[in-house]
């Protein structure tokens, strides 16, 4: 299945469409865009990715830095299908996962690994445009090299 999948909580220098197809790859196969501004999204990157939807949705990635400093990136999906709040699985939703079915009612909603919050709101290009005319920072290239750590 594809998706246009956020990344967020990465440094201002990151934000290139380079550490996006990077991040990208990591998560399936990256669908390249011909329109590279679409990958910045403001204070996040995009990236659509073909993700094998027989395994759990990835909630993020650890990712180390080139001065050995670790930050974590999390991911949120855009028009992500119903999907298992407990495992992450799309093949179920929550009342039928065996992870809860197992509990017997001792799994509280607390205690799901998996939620609302992995769906990115509908990508706005308009508010990517405001918030790049307050940001006057200088975009910085950076060298990648990067380890990925699987969650
Ligand atoms: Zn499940």
């Amino acid at each position: 299945m594809k998706f246009w999948v956020q990344v967020h909580n990465l440094p201002c220098s990151w934000l290139t469409s380079d550490v996006a197809m990077e991040i990208g790859d990591t998560l399936g196969e990256v669908i390249k865009s011909d329109n590279v501004s679409e990958m910045i999204g403001g204070n996040f990157i995009r990236v659509r990715v073909a993700i094998d939807t027989s395994q759990p949705l990835c909630r993020g990635r650890i990712i180390c830095f080139d001065d050995n400093t670790q930050g974590f990136v999390s991911f949120k999906y855009e028009r992500l299908p119903n999907f298992c709040y407990w495992c992450g699985m799309f093949s179920h939703d929550d009342k039928d996962c065996s992870l809860w079915l197992r509990s017997k009612g001792s799994l509280k909603v607390d205690d799901q690994q998996f939620g609302q919050w992995l769906r990115a709101p509908q990508f706005n290009p308009l508010k990517k445009m405001l918030w790049m005319s307050k940001a006057s920072g200088v975009m910085l290239q950076v060298v990648i090299r990067v380890v990925y750590v699987y969650l």
